[in-house]
């Protein structure tokens, strides 16, 4: 049956990892048998721009290129690791970069995608740092910098977040239940699948009498790789590797 496939949080390292071998070896096996893949936001650990980003992730880049040739569309957002991936990337690769939210039709079904941070609305701190770190000019500034400099920063910024992660409560690193309900009534749909939190699930809504569903992406972790697999039946996970 013509499904698609969508997994998201694979954070794949910058050195050798089981992780990105897995990741190979599902572009070159489970993904080609896909009427289309979607990769929902922090596939890459490290994106300071592209022109370092294909050199370090040049497996990957080579994976994703060989699937696209081979007819299968695929189509990538951002997440708050890899954001900076841009138009060079999508050349390079094939893959079309997608507006995060944005709603596709999946199985007959009319679909929110989104990498999910921006629903996560009671951290504060977070959602100000994404404001920043998503302006144009910012972006501008920093893709000018020299590479040492911007490994640097980007260094300095993941080792900030890992700790502060440390010492905030549990739960303001979820998405707000009235984001989600907000943005359900604003896309009108009744289906809404992302990532980040790496909390997988399923969580049901009654919105004004319409029932509403939001799938929650599992992050890969060497003992559990999964991807959800959508098509005229539903949304399934699919164990992978
Ligand atoms: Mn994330």
């Amino acid at each position: 049956m013509a499904h698609a496939l969508l997994i998201s949080d694979l954070h794949l390292p910058l050195t050798a990892s089981p992780l990105r071998d897995r990741f190979a070896q599902f572009l070159a096996g489970p993904a080609r048998a896909a009427s289309s893949l979607y990769i929902l936001g922090d596939l890459f650990e490290v994106w300071i721009g592209d022109d370092a980003g294909l050199a370090e992730y040049g497996i990957e880049r080579a994976c994703l290129r060989a699937l696209t040739r081979a007819g299968v569309p695929v189509y990538f957002q951002h997440g708050n690791r890899d954001f900076l991936v841009g138009a060079e990337f999508a050349a390079a690769t094939g893959v079309e970069v997608l507006s995060d939210p944005c709603t596709v039709e999946l199985g007959g079904v009319r679909t929110l995608l989104s990498h999910g941070d921006r629903w996560c609305t009671d951290d504060a701190a977070y959602q100000r740092w994404r404001r920043f770190s998503r302006n144009g000019l910012v972006q501008g500034v920093y893709r000018a910098l020299p590479r040492g400099w911007r490994e640097r920063f980007a260094g300095t910024v993941r080792a900030r977040s890992d700790a502060v992660k440390q010492y905030k409560p549990a739960d303001i690193m979820d998405v707000n239940d009235g984001a989600i309900r907000a943005a359900f009534r604003a896309h009108g749909v009744t289906r809404m699948i992302h990532g980040h939190t790496h909390r997988p699930g399923t969580h049901d809504y009654d919105l004004d009498g319409r029932a509403c569903r939001r799938h929650v992406i599992a992050d890969w972790r060497p003992d559990r790789c999964e991807a959800l697999r959508a098509d005229g039946a539903g949304v399934q996970r699919l164990p992978i590797g």
